[in-house]
């Protein structure tokens, strides 16, 4: 064999999901093959494509008959990094407890809640915390994830999560996207015109100074940030090559969708209240839209995002968890679960916006997200024979393995139903 043998080859999987954008259709290879060379893929298709490339002395060899590959999943919008959690904020809310009689006794509740945890916390402490949460996503599918600061709100302690973000990027195989979301509130102690200012001055410089962020990300909504400020603090971090997103019109419509559109923003994330004018011109301006279904579904949102308007629309989507201490999932499955039977997504659509909608909301379409040539071999086996099951098998898990950059990083004990014939 020549030097072109493949260093791992997966073959005969029973559905083989490119996840491309490549044409209008879904793509669905039955008996697929896919090889890999040092981290990327070289060949996929049917097993003539591939099998020259196999060598019997070189090329590893997985076996995924009756089994699913598909790309690792892109979990676009998370909050990885947090000190504590809101257990008992969660339960209360579940049961009608009074919220302000809990914090009359102390409890703390809300963002604030979590700032207050995340400063007390070393950064060895959150450091463990995010990894712990990190190889869950792994093992559940998830290859590549942003992750934001946010629960800082001061620059020694932004500085902090997004060091913490850095250390994961060192210690984990998943690819860490960093986001700097000072502006996800402000401190009780200072008014919010100081705080801006802080941001403008003090905080983006030095997030760029130390090179600890890609993205910088505000809440635009009532009561949080207006679209004239956000577009004040999101230019300044353009000034430092920091490029702007969005979480926006999650419960009012103040103009961030707009904003996200004028700015040409990578995405814009929430959307619950975001006028059909607005998608048109996130549509037009190539804005991808980042849709947070087990958020609608932890807060029992009144107003759940409108997918099918979107749909309409023609934009671009993605889906991610939304990872936070009030919305705590690992899971891009159970995402996609929601997604389908709530927001009436197909299957399809799920899995599309969960891979390739999350790269192009990362801007990294061109090597994550699909199954193609070239790109980096991010791959997950699943233990079913059709990819319809990973909506349908509800709260499972449904990875076998995963493949990072050509090394499997993953191998999940597989429960298979035992033979009772004999
Ligand atoms: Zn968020």
């Amino acid at each position: 064999m020549t030097n072109t043998a493949a260093d791992l080859i997966i073959a005969n999987a029973s559905e083989l999901v490119t996840c491309s954008l490549k044409g209008n259709a879904f793509e669905v290879i039955n008996n697929g093959w896919l090889a890999i060379s040092g981290e990327r893929i070289v060949a996929v298709g049917k097993e003539n494509a591939v099998a020259p490339l196999l060598d019997k002395n070189k090329t590893k060899l997985i076996d995924a008959a009756g089994k699913v590959v598909a790309p690792g999943f892109i979990d676009c919008h998370t909050h990885l990094v947090f000190g504590g959690s809101r257990v008992e904020e969660y339960t209360a809310n579940l049961t009608g407890v009074d919220l302000v009689k809990l914090e009359r006794k102390g409890l703390k509740t809300g963002i604030m809640a979590t700032v207050e945890a995340t400063r007390k916390a070393s950064d060895t402490q959150l450091f463990q915390a995010a990894l712990t949460r990190l190889n869950r996503m792994l093992a559940s599918g998830t290859t590549t994830v942003e992750s934001k600061s946010g629960y800082g709100l001061s620059t020694k302690d932004e500085i902090k999560m997004l060091e913490v973000n850095n250390l994961l990027k060192k210690s984990s195989p998943v690819d860490i996207v960093a986001t700097f979301l000072g502006a996800h509130g402000w401190p009780n102690d200072l008014p919010r015109a100081r705080y801006i200012d802080i941001l403008i001055n003090e905080m983006i410089p030095r997030v760029a100074e130390l090179k600890l962020a890609e993205y910088c990300d505000i809440w635009c909504d009532h009561g949080y940030y207006s679209a004239e400020e956000s577009e004040q603090i999101l230019k300044a971090a353009l000034d430092y090559g920091i490029k702007p997103k969005i979480h926006t019109d999650a419960y009012s419509y103040v103009g961030g969708s707009d904003l996200a559109a004028d700015m040409k923003m990578v995405s814009a994330d929430h959307l619950n209240y975001t006028p059909v004018a607005a998608m048109k011109k996130l549509k037009n301006s190539g804005v991808v839209g980042v849709l947070l279904p087990a958020l609608d579904f932890a807060v029992q949102h009144q107003r759940p995002f409108d997918y099918l308007a979107m749909k309409e629309q023609g934009m671009t989507l993605a889906l991610a968890t939304n990872l936070c201490p009030g919305c705590w999932t690992e899971s891009m499955q159970f995402v996609m679960v929601l997604a389908c039977r709530l927001y009436k997504m197909s299957p399809a659509e799920a899995l599309r916006a969960a891979t390739i909608g999350g790269a192009k909301a990362l801007n990294r379409e061109s090597d994550y997200g699909s199954l193609e040539t070239g790109k980096y071999a991010d791959i997950q086996i699943w233990d079913v024979p059709k990819y319809e099951h990973v909506i349908y098998r509800l709260g499972d898990n449904v990875v076998e393995k995963v493949i990072k950059k050509g090394k499997l990083v993953v191998e999940n004990p597989s429960f298979k139903t035992p033979d009772l014939s004999c």
